[in-house]
Order: structure tokens, then C-alpha cells, then sequence
């Protein structure tokens, strides 16, 4: 839409209000909201929000401005205008664009500059003009979230919505048909006792202008949920996203339940994963294509490849940007360990998916992303590190598909793997971080304050918590 048309929009639709969004830098959308008057009484649209902007203050919010800097603009983008899909008010819903009021330019720390700078990147380098992620964001959604008893320790017990075996909730009456350990994927109500929230949930996505193309209940037993959304370019996907799990704990909220977007919630199950299938496309065509290549791939995709698997750890800082991720990525639960890829192997960190010998469909799949990401860092980093990868022909050694679990161990001792830990990863992108510096896309500023809080605010308080585990190894000693 453009800013004429967002003000028929809001008349037609009765508006009241405009809800404006934007992302933190850890990944949390923000918003505040203003009476539809403020653009309906306009006289010239020129000294509206769409080009003056709205203030606020960048000091209270994750990542972003110093307390003596801290006056901040917001600028709407007209083309992100839908009629918000939770709020019961007419509300028109808009993302924005952060700005600095005094330079007038773009704010470095946006996450979604950040994404937007991406994109330029990559067609300025001619490789391609287009680039297409298609995330598959798992969630669990809960009855409740049970404190445990001593609350110092800011550990809870989460309680499952199917009351699942292993969860040793009791429920009264126990109506059966629970999924079987590890059988979520995916038999039909009433052991899917999901079904009609995940399609009021897809339902809700529709309205919103979000094209969904399949949803299921996923692996893990305690109400696991997997949608996902057909694919789109790299900022529109990042905007698609928010409003996922937007809609997703909104939905969910009105029933009572709770949805979590964290990657390893149960202990014992699968975790929640963000698998994100990449391709590249310039003038029409898919440039990951080639039927003669490996897995149908050309060589740009296995170029790209290298550039994915050698940045891997530092990429991982983005991708999988919480304590919390690591506990996902262990062996066992779907999740990848190994850095290598493989058209079969579900534990390598890229899959080639073999649904479709199509040229449209051909893509890679990389599967250490999890859904705690910002989507628009996390994105802009994958394709930086795949652009390397061109850039620098970087060969990806040979495919692995051999079960890796087969292996003898002085082979399988020699296939590196994910980085253990946040502080791993965290560390990796502090050595390792040129090639996402190329073209502006990551500026040494965001790099840096990523770095530094994520030590600060969750690497150091979750090493210096007594974890509840300790009392069970160590309270009798
Ligand atoms: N939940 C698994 C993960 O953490 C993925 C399961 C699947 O989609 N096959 O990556
Ligand atoms: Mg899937
Ligand atoms: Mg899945
Ligand atoms: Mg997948």
C-alpha cells in the first residue's frame, strides 16, 4: 500500500486505531499506538507519520540507545499496513523503520536495516537479485507454566498441555490418548488435540496477509506444533515472522493456553527448531538448481554450502542466540550436531530436501536455527555467510550420507560439530565476523553490542544462577 491508500484503507475499515511495531535487538516486537486521527486529519500526508515519523525513547528498549542519546524516530512502512489480526478495536497494524532525529538516517541497530542492507548487498554483487527463506518455526503450546517452589532460582516446571507420559502431570480425568514418547509426529485427534487451535491459528494468518502452507503437530509429545508459511524474500519473510508468533501466543492466549517459541523447553523431547530453506534466484531462475550436479544441486548452492558450513559457529551467535538453544542441539532429538550436509541425514546441519525434482522447489535446508532468533539478523547472516561462500569458492568438502551414528568412531571423531554453548558461539562470532561486515549489511557497532549482551544479560546470569539440577547432584554433600 501506498500512504494514500493506507488512509482509504483505515476509512473503509473504520479504523480507531494505528498500532505502530518494530523490533528490539534481541527480537521482540515493541509497539505502541496512537487514534486513527492522527493520519485521517491530516491536510497534507508530507507532515504525516509515513514522513516526519513518531517519537520515542531507544533508551528503555533491548540493544539499543544510551540514556543521553536516547530520542529515537519511528517511520511506518505503508506497505506492511494490515488490519491487526488480535486487537478487538479496528486496528490498523504497521511495521516501522527506526531513525536517528538528529542525521535523519536509518538507525544501525534496526534489525530490520540490518536485513534491508542484506538484501542490497546482494543484488549489488550481481549474484542474484532475489534471495527466498522458507522458515519452518516449531513451537510448544501449554495448559500453564508452573513456577517450581523456590522462585530465587527463576526455574520453572512447565506442565504439558497433553499431559504428555513423560511430564508426570496428573489430570483429572485422564481422558487417554496421549501421544506416545517421541510419537507427536503425527497421528489424528484425539491424540492431536490441537488440531482446531493450530487451524484457528492458520486461519487467523490468512487475514493477516500470510500465506500458509501446511501445519501438524510435531515430534515431541508435550503439545508440540509446527506452520509454515510459503517462502518469501528476506525482509518480508522477517516481517511474516513476527507476526507469526505474534498471531501464534495471541491465539493461543485467548484458550487459555500458552505458546513458547523457546528451543528446549522439556527436557527428555524434542526441542523447537527454525529449520530455514534457502534458495537464490536472479532473473527468474533458481541459480541452486542443476540436474547433473549432487542432489541436484549447481555449484553456487554448494558454494553457498561451504560459506554456511565454515562461518557456521560464528553464524550460530545469530541463529541459535540463546542459552537455551544449545540444549536443543544435542544428539537424539532431530536436531543437528554435525557440520556437514547431506540430502538424508536429519543430524547434519544442512539438509538437501529430495521432495520435488522440480527447479523451482530446489533448495537447501539449514537446520540450526532456532525460533529465540531475530528472524531479520539471523537471515542476513545466512545469506552473508552463503554469499561468502560464492565470493570465495569455497568448496564444502564431500556430502555425508552415511548414518552418522553408524560411523566407527575414529570417522565419526573427525566430522566437526555445533559449537556447545552460547559462550562457544558468542566467542566464534568475535573472531570470526568480516563477512558479515562486507557492504555495511552488520556494522562493528551491532556486532559488538550483540556480543556484549549477550554476555552480560544471559550467558553470565545463567552461569551465575544455581541451576535446580545442582540441588539434586550437590545438596547432600
Ligand atoms: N524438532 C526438531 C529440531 O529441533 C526437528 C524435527 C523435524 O522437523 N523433523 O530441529
Ligand atoms: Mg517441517
Ligand atoms: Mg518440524
Ligand atoms: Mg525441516
Amino acid at each position: 500500500m501506498k500512504p494514500d491508500e493506507v488512509l482509504q484503507f483505515i476509512k473503509e475499515n473504520n479504523i480507531e486505531i494505528i498500532d505502530l511495531k518494530f523490533n528490539d535487538l534481541p527480537g521482540l516486537w515493541q509497539h505502541f499506538s496512537m487514534p486513527a486521527e492522527e493520519l485521517t486529519e491530516m491536510d497534507d500526508l508530507m507532515d504525516s507519520i509515513f514522513v516526519e515519523g513518531v517519537g520515542f525513547d531507544g533508551s528503555s528498549i533491548r540493544g539499543f540507545q544510551k540514556i543521553n542519546e536516547s530520542d529515537m524516530i519511528l517511520i511506518p512502512d505503508p506497505n506492511t499496513a494490515v488490519l491487526d489480526p488480535v486487537c478487538q478495536v479496528p486496528t490498523l497494524s504497521m511495521i516501522c523503520d527506526i531513525f536517528d532525529p538528529m542525521t535523519k538516517k536509518p538507525y544501525t541497530r534496526d534489525p530490520r536495516y540490518v536485513a534491508k542492507k542484506a538484501e542490497d548487498y546482494l543484488k549489488k554483487s550481481g549474484i542474484a537479485d532475489t534471495s527466498y527463506y522458507g522458515p519452518e518455526a516449531e513451537f510448544f503450546i501449554l495448559d500453564d507454566v508452573r513456577f517450581a517452589q523456590n522462585q530465587h532460582y527463576g526455574y520453572y516446571f512447565i506442565d504439558s498441555n497433553e499431559g504428555a507420559w513423560n511430564t508426570g502431570r496428573e489430570e483429572n480425568p485422564n481422558l487417554g490418548y496421549k501421544p506416545r514418547y517421541k510419537e507427536g509426529y503425527f497421528p489424528v485427534p484425539p491424540h492431536d488435540s490441537l488440531q482446531d487451535l493450530r487451524s484457528e491459528i492458520v486461519l487467523t494468518m490468512k487475514k493477516a496477509g500470510i500465506k500458509v502452507e501446511v501445519h501438524h503437530h510435531e515430534v515431541a509429545t508435550g503439545g508440540q506444533a509446527e506452520i509454515d508459511m510459503k517462502f518469501d524474500s528476506l525482509v518480508n519473510m522477517g516481517d511474516k515472522l513476527m507476526m507469526y508468533k505474534y498471531i501464534v501466543k495471541n491465539v493461543c492466549r485467548k484458550h487459555n493456553k500458552v505458546a513458547t517459541f523457546m528451543p528446549k523447553p522439556l527436557f527428555g523431547d524434542n526441542g523447537s527448531g527454525m529449520h530455514t530453506h534457502i534458495s537464490l534466484w536472479k532473473d527468474g531462475v533458481n541459480l541452486f538448481y542443476d540436474p547433473k550436479g549432487y542432489a541436484l544441486l549447481s555449484q553456487t548452492a554448494l558454494y553457498f554450502i561451504g560459506g554456511l558450513l565454515r562461518h557456521a559457529p560464528a553464524l550460530m551467535a545469530f541463529c541459535a542466540p540463546t542459552t537455551n538453544s544449545y540444549k536443543r542441539l544435542v544428539p537424539g532429538y532431530e536436531a543437528p550436531v554435525n557440520l556437514v550436509y547431506s540430502q538424508r541425514n536429519r543430524s547434519a546441519a544442512i539438509r538437501i530436501p529430495m521432495y520435488s525434482p522440480s527447479p523451482k522447489s530446489k533448495r537447501i535446508e539449514f537446520r540450526p536455527p532456532d525460533p529465540s532468533c531475530n528472524a531479520y539478523l539471523a537471515f542476513a547472516a545466512m545469506l552473508m555467510a552463503g554469499l561468502d561462500g560464492i565470493e570465495n569458492r569455497i568448496d564444502p568438502g564431500q556430502p555425508l550420507d552415511k548414518d552418522i551414528y553408524e560411523l566407527p568412531p575414529e570417522e565419526a571423531r573427525e566430522i566437526p560439530q555445533v559449537p556447545g554453548s552460547l559462550e562457544e558461539s558468542i566467542n566464534a562470532l568475535e573472531k570470526d565476523h568480516a563477512f558479515l561486515l562486507k557492504g555495511d549489511v552488520f556494522t562493528p557497532d551491532v556486532i559488538e553490542t550483540w556480543i556484549d549482551y549477550k554476555r552480560e544479560k544471559e550467558i553470565d546470569e545463567v552461569r551465575t544462577r544455581p541451576h535446580p539440577y545442582e540441588f539434586y547432584l550437590y545438596f547432600d554433600i
